[in-house]
């Protein structure tokens, strides 16, 4: 069984196609400058809804992690590192994503993003900084 592919629409297709050009994308509020994840219409700081995606630079640290030891479909390679990774343009703005090359991350880690063709998505994942 495939590993699932994500649905792509108006509403995210900036952030799941970004990695053809090696852009990790965010909707930020072109009002005040705040990023929005997961995307959403209106800015919670500010409610202005002129909102459009810009490309952050993939440059992150390990907020947490965790280590999935369970296959949970065929295709699953475990086990595998899962982090919320806390991008550097803005506190709190954090992404849930694999990170490989790492058996085991320490929280702070420095960590940049890379893309996994998957369908007609790029699935972000991050790697320790070189
Ligand atoms: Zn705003």
């Amino acid at each position: 069984m495939p590993l699932p592919t994500p649905q792509i629409n108006d509403e995210n297709r900036a952030f799941w196609t970004g990695g053809a050009d090696g852009e990790l994308r965010f909707e930020r509020c072109q009002a005040c400058g705040y990023y929005l994840h997961p995307p959403s219409p209106r800015c919670p700081e500010c409610w202005s809804d002129d909102v459009a995606p810009e490309a952050v630079s993939g440059r992150g640290t390990v907020y947490t992690y965790t280590i999935n030891r369970q296959q949970w479909m065929p295709d699953l390679e475990v086990p595998f590192v899962l982090a919320a990774v806390e991008l550097a343009e803005q506190p709190g703005l954090r992404l849930i994503a694999r990170v490989v090359d790492c058996e085991a991350p320490t929280i702070g880690m420095a960590v940049d993003v890379a893309f996994e063709p998957r369908g007609d998505a790029f699935i972000p994942f991050f790697r320790p900084a070189s």
